[in-house]
């Protein structure tokens, strides 16, 4: 037992993440390729802290094929632990998620997660076959920031005071640059570049009106080929040569931000606070990595003004 949890009740710091059940209230297909899923339920009242949401990523736990839900305790503190010590057949699937929407109100809270649907055979997993037959009713475990942390509780978005930011994704990415865009300041400045499948996956997003947002339909082009040379362009690089899309495997999934770097980089923290231009870049780990040697190795911007985030990776199932 930690000492933490034999401190007495009374003064017991309890840790900034939450476990809870997550009840579905409603399913919206909101455009071919996102499902938009409400959850509730009294077990949220204790999650997030609403306007100060942004790109925080939250973990789901699907049920396994019995259709029953890992049996944790969710009051344990330690539910990490309870969680892991739950035989792995009877564990479900735990995929990351962020929060297009986190509403507080006299009936309690609501969490809103939009599911990108990849439901090609050999293409899907268990997280986006739920999503696709999900009804109210149904339920998952979800895990994510108290209300009133201490810490910033998993949000990477992290401008200082840059002029101006450079958001760049593909669907995955698509909710946490909406949620960005909504809880910035209204005088933010910027520019957002969004690759979605299709022209009719383009959603409203409630942006600062400093802030342009280019949604960029890919249609037949392969997974990054729309918005890598968009940005490029935008950044005064030639695109001459053909654009190759890294291919991530045999990699680890790439996660570098102006204060982390999953590679072990040194980075100069103190360089970010005086960036002109933020830059937040997130998707498939291979266009992610693409993006980033052009960034840094070609056009020489500063690893400190950029979080570069693979959210997901071809041909790879996710773990947590
Ligand atoms: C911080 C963070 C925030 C995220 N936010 C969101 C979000 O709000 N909405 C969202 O939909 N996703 C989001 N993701 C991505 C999501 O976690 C992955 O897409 C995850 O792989 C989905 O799990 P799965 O069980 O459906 O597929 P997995 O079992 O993980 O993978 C199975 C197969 O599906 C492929 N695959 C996975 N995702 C996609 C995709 N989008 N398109 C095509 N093929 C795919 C994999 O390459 C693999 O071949 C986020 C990821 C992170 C790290």
């Amino acid at each position: 037992m930690s000492s933490e949890t034999n401190a007495p009740t009374a003064t017991r710091t309890r840790p900034s993440f939450v476990l809870g059940l997550a009840e579905v209230k409603t399913v919206e297909r909101v455009s071919p390729s996102f499902v938009r899923i409400t959850f509730g339920g009294d077990e949220l009242d204790e999650f997030g802290t609403p306007g100060d949401v942004f790109d925080v990523r939250i973990k789901l736990v699907f049920p396994p094929a019995s259709g029953i839900l890992p049996p944790v305790d969710r009051d344990d503190d330690d539910w990490w632990g309870a969680y892991l010590a739950v035989p792995e057949a009877e564990r479900g699937s735990m995929r990351t998620y962020s929060v297009r929407d986190l509403r507080v109100g006299p009936d309690g809270t609501e969490i809103v997660v939009d599911f990108v649907l990849h439901l090609e055979p050999g293409l899907t997993g268990p997280a986006s076959l739920w999503a696709s037959t999900a009804a109210p009713g149904d339920a998952v475990l979800m895990a994510g920031p108290r209300r009133g942390r201490p810490d910033r509780g998993g949000i990477e978005y992290a401008p200082g005071d840059a002029a101006q930011v450079c958001l760049v994704g593909d669907e995955t990415a698509a909710p946490a640059i909406a949620r960005i865009l909504e809880d910035a300041p209204r005088d933010l400045r910027g520019i957002a570049f969004i690759e979605v499948p299709q022209a009719a996956d383009e959603l409203a997003i409630d942006a600062p009106k400093g802030v342009e947002v280019h949604w960029l339909p890919r249609g037949d082009a392969a997974h990054g080929l729309r918005v890598i040379p968009t940005v490029l362009d935008y950044l005064g690089e030639s695109t001459g040569d053909a654009i190759v899309v890294q291919d991530a495997e045999g990699e680890d999934m790439v996660w570098e931000t102006p204060v982390y770097s999953g590679s072990g980089e040194r980075i100069n923290a103190a360089d970010t606070a005086t960036a002109e231009r933020y830059f937040w870049i997130a998707g498939e780990s291979g266009v992610v990595t693409t993006l980033r040697r052009h960034l840094v190795k070609g056009l020489g911007i500063d690893r400190a003004q950029v979080a570069f985030m693979g959210y997901w990776r071809r041909g790879v199932a996710m773990r947590g």
